[in-house]
């Protein structure tokens, strides 16, 4: 399909446009306009309804804004950049590995900077713009920075997220404790996120901020192997491009059963596996075509360094394969990392169906020595022997020492402590969880369910979305705008948003011109209101795709549409489904 034809509707019946039209667009912002946000709705519900209620995850909503320390953490303030190049001649910045990749036909992502300079230099890449030489490459972080508060030093340095997973890490102990859920869970967030990318292209595919759906899901790393739900799924076919495939010349695509493509090892583990599939079952359900579906396995140079493996959704558009979400078994890169700067207990209590008796190494205080020094103090001192027992059984062993904050003074603790072997009843055991994350992007999702629901037949353009996705349900037109039939479709059009029905009234024009409109922004049904309306009661209710008409008693019609939009019967079948006829 022509992305600028999609981009022309898009633009003209107000899907969505660049933001700040008046002042010129903003490179990388797009605004969305009414029937966008009402298609952005059905995507990210049908998304919900799979993960959160089907799957039962628990679903947050953080804030977009978050410190510095939180990205510390993650490694995006010292990883989450792109390689830049300039143009010596016309100034415009690039990003690096995707103008090889245009030049080349090749993806180099995550490649390093020497080796992308290199090839620029051997293959005499120039600026795409104006043919200029291209600068060395820099990497560029694509955080937007800001700063909370206003001090005298200017606030705390603090970014718009990147991700919207974050927020669900830095929530996980809270979690934890307020629903109190056993593993394998998850937390799902849907959001905005936000990149500085280097050069925003591609209308929705490569914005600047955009709305992602994430689900992190926290698991046993050691029960990676078996995935509670899996075998619902093992014989579901799955369009794979593994990574043996993408290395050949002539690499196919190749389909193949979930669950064998996690036994022979080429998806790693039932749990990528079944969320590739939840995939499947979710793009098929908006509308995208199963040969438009692909799982492309991440090359080992694309894949974040803690990540054991990651398969990106691809779908096909004009624009090529794009992709539309990732999914990454993280292990538990994240919550340790967290741990690791917060100082917070991030680990999870797996109990033992029988308590066992244990031989541990243990910090004993010398509360003799305590009271000596402490005082009234001792009782702070006891607590954080206790809270950081381990800590100190370590530094002990090390020879290292682990100072405290008791009353004002900052005071080594090793001192005051033994380490005796004791014997315990131990009821279980700590584990930080591993994470594997299915990460969706709306917008991507969205172009590409209008690029696929976009048909062009004889003199008509139509977009033939699923009932149960389209903005606007249905049209309502009087045939002429006379002998009180406009009365009667208002009316019409009154009970069908009674009935919780979106509609939209067109009485303007010739009845063909309105089919028109409403086809080309994807109304699956229009109700024709005529002179036999008046006579009998009943009103031509006519299907988008077939172009199908059929009378039905006006009293039916909610009903009826309730039944057609549910994805049930047709129209030809009339008022058929209503429960009311034989
Ligand atoms: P890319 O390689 O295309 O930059 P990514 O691998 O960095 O994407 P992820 O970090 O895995 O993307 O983000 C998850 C999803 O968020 C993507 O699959 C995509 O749908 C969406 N996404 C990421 N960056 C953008 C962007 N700049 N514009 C629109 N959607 C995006």
């Amino acid at each position: 399909m022509d992305a600028d034809k999609i981009m022309d509707i898009c633009v003209r019946r107000g899907f969505l446009w660049r933001s700040c039209e008046i002042y010129g667009g903003v490179g990388g912002f797009y605004d969305l306009g009414p029937l966008g946000v009402a298609l952005e709705r059905g995507i990210k519900d049908l998304w919900r309804e799979l993960f959160v209620v089907q799957e039962g995850g628990y679903e947050i909503d953080t804030p977009t804004i978050m410190p510095e320390v939180v990205f510390v953490a993650s490694g995006h303030v010292a990883k989450f950049h792109d390689p830049l190049t300039d143009c010596a001649s016309c100034k415009k910045s690039f990003r690096a590995d995707h103008i090889i990749e245009e030049a080349m036909g090749r993806n180099v992502e995550g490649l390093p900077t020497e080796e992308l300079d290199a090839l620029i230099a051997d293959e005499g890449i120039v600026c795409p713009e104006c043919g200029g030489a291209l600068a060395p490459i820099r990497y560029f972080n694509l955080m937007f920075r800001t700063s909370i508060g206003s001090t005298s030093t200017g606030g705390a340095t603090a970014y718009a997220r990147p991700e919207t997973a974050q927020g669900m890490f830095v929530a996980f102990n809270r979690i934890m404790r307020t629903m109190r859920p056993r593993l394998p869970f998850s937390i799902i967030q849907i959001g905005k996120a936000y990149r500085n990318e280097i050069s925003p292209r591609q209308g929705l595919l490569r914005v600047r901020e955009f709305t992602q759906m994430e689900a992190e899901v926290f698991l046993d790393g050691r029960n990676i192997g078996t995935h509670p739900r899996f075998d619902t799924v093992r014989d579901e076919t799955l369009r794979l491009f593994p990574r043996e495939e993408q290395l050949k010349q002539d690499g196919v695509i190749v389909e193949m059963p979930a669950g064998e493509a996690v036994d022979k090892g080429i998806i790693d583990n039932p749990y990528l596996g079944y969320y590739l599939t939840l995939s499947k079952f979710y793009l098929l359900a908006i509308g995208i075509p199963w040969e438009a579906i692909r799982f492309r396995q991440q090359l080992p140079d694309e894949k974040a360094h803690y990540s054991r493996d990651t398969w990106d959704v691809e779908i096909e558009t004009s624009y090529g394969w794009v992709e539309i979400a990732g999914h990454a078994y993280r292990t538990d890169y994240d919550l340790t990392s967290h741990t690791r700067v917060s100082g917070k207990d991030l680990t999870v209590f797996l109990p033992y169906d029988e308590p066992k008796v244990e031989i541990v190494r243990k910090a004993v205080p010398d509360k003799g020595a305590l009271g000596k020094q402490f005082k009234s103090a001792a009782k702070e001192a006891l607590e954080f022997i206790k809270e950081r027992n381990a800590d100190l059984v370590k530094v002990k062993d090390d020879g290292k020492s682990l100072e405290a904050k008791i009353g004002d003074e900052m005071v080594d603790m090793v001192p005051f402590i033994e380490v005796r072997e004791v014997e315990e009843k131990v009821a279980g055991e700590h584990i930080v969880p591993h994470v594997v994350e299915p990460s969706y992007g709306v917008g991507r999702i969205l172009w590409c369910v209008l690029e696929h629901a976009l048909k062009e037949e004889d003199d008509r353009t139509y977009l033939a979305l699923a009932p149960h996705l389209a903005p606007i349900s249905c049209g309502v037109f009087p045939l002429v705008n006379r002998d009180g039939l406009p009365e009667l479709a208002k009316a019409i059009e009154k009970a069908l948003r009674d009935a919780g029905i979106d509609v939209i009234y067109d009485a303007g024009g010739s009845i063909g011109r309105r089919y028109a409109r409403c086809d080309e922004i994807g109304v699956p049904f229009g109700v024709t209101v005529d002179a036999q309306t008046l006579d009998d009661g009943t009103v031509t209710l006519r299907e988008r795709d077939s172009k199908k008409q059929e009378r039905v008693p006006v009293d039916d019609l909610p009903l009826v549409l309730g039944v057609l939009l549910a994805g049930e019967g047709d129209v030809e079948a009339g008022c058929g489904p209503c429960a009311g006829c034989e």
